[in-house]
């Protein structure tokens, strides 16, 4: 358990999670749109597309590519760069999305910072999971994984319509072909640390006897934070936390699996001297905020949605007696 202010408790990741690059590379203009009113092609490994890429550079354009704190630092380290430094130059909130600010391309959309007019994507062999899988997306739900597409249409035939032309894949060799291990391998391991931080929230308002107190301020956080736009939730989070929670060093790099433990555990001894022993309901219920806020920017980043995170967290810690 990530913090022990008392018992233990282990609450179930609770939603399906979508790590899905046509959720993650939408339009800026959909950015808000909850993932239920999208449709999806759900597709079989053996499923045949045009999957060769046109490699035009369109789907490089008007996006938003978010990335956990492994790929920024794969990011960065493929640039030859600290951390920090690519964090600050290419990246908003806090590092969890990479900026869209290069020159105007295809449909007069703004280029990813990484994307070049004329030679492509300069950081190709650290490039980020979501943009291994465009056009597909993944999807997991519990252990299970489920490949698939936005929409009916296959996505890429409005962009490059001749992609029908090029030679078709199925969905394990185009998946092959990405070398997509090492960045599904990251995700799921922060897929955890989420539930980890939502755990540390569940235990400082349940374990330390604040929801017994009657206590309804907390949950109602909870409630806004999943509300709050991404820029809101960095800013309430604070520089030092977004440091801690998307900064795990240089180091490691090439082993995301030990990445990320080398991370939980730096965030787990941050949290337990911050919150191991918090003196009043205030204290606890201010560090039960800062934890929550923490899994749902870490979750943003994975692809979940925070509004549905934190609904349905509330209505798990209601089960239990909390109140809002
Ligand atoms: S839209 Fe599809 S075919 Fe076109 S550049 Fe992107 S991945 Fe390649
Ligand atoms: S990281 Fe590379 S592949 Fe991904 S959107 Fe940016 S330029 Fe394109």
């Amino acid at each position: 358990m990530f913090l022990r202010p008392g018992s233990r408790l282990r609450f179930e990741f609770p939603v399906p999670c979508s790590i899905f690059s046509i959720l993650l590379l939408i339009k800026r203009k959909f950015y808000c749109m909850p993932q239920k009113v999208l449709s999806y092609t759900r597709l079989h490994l053996t499923d045949r597309l045009p999957l060769t890429c046109a490699r035009e550079g369109t789907c490089c354009h008007g996006k938003a590519v978010w990335i956990n704190p492994w790929e920024l630092a794969f990011l960065a380290k493929t640039k030859g760069m600290p951390v920090r430094y690519f964090r600050d130059r290419f990246c908003e909130f806090g590092g969890i999305r990479l900026l869209f600010d290069g020159p105007a391309g295809w449909k007069g959309l703004a280029a990813c910072c990484m994307y070049q007019p004329g030679a492509g994507c300069t950081v190709h062999a650290g490039r980020p999971l979501v943009c291994r899988l465009y056009p597909l997306g993944r999807e997991r739900h519990g252990e299970s994984t489920a490949y698939l597409f936005r929409g009916e249409q296959f996505p890429c035939s409005e962009g490059c319509p001749g992609v029908v032309d090029l030679p078709d894949l199925t969905v394990a060799e185009y998946l092959d072909g990405q070398q997509v291990d090492r960045g599904e391998a990251a995700q799921d391991a922060y897929l955890d640390l989420v539930q980890e931080l939502a755990d540390g929230a569940f235990a400082l308002l349940l374990d330390t006897g604040l929801a017994a107190t009657g206590d309804r301020l907390t949950l109602r956080s909870w409630r806004r934070l999943g509300e709050m736009t991404p820029q809101e939730l960095t800013g309430h989070i604070g520089p030092e936390w977004i440091d801690r929670l998307m900064l795990s060093g240089e180091d490691g790099v090439d082993d995301p699996v030990a990445y990320v433990k080398r991370h939980h555990d730096q965030l787990q001894e941050y949290a337990q001297e911050a919150f191991g022993s918090l003196p009043d309901a205030a204290a606890l219920s201010g560090g039960s905020g800062l934890m929550m806020a923490m899994a749902l920017h870490l979750g943003r980043s994975l692809g979940a949605e925070p509004s549905d995170l934190a609904a349905t967290w509330i209505k798990t810690a209601r089960k239990h007696g909390a109140k809002e």
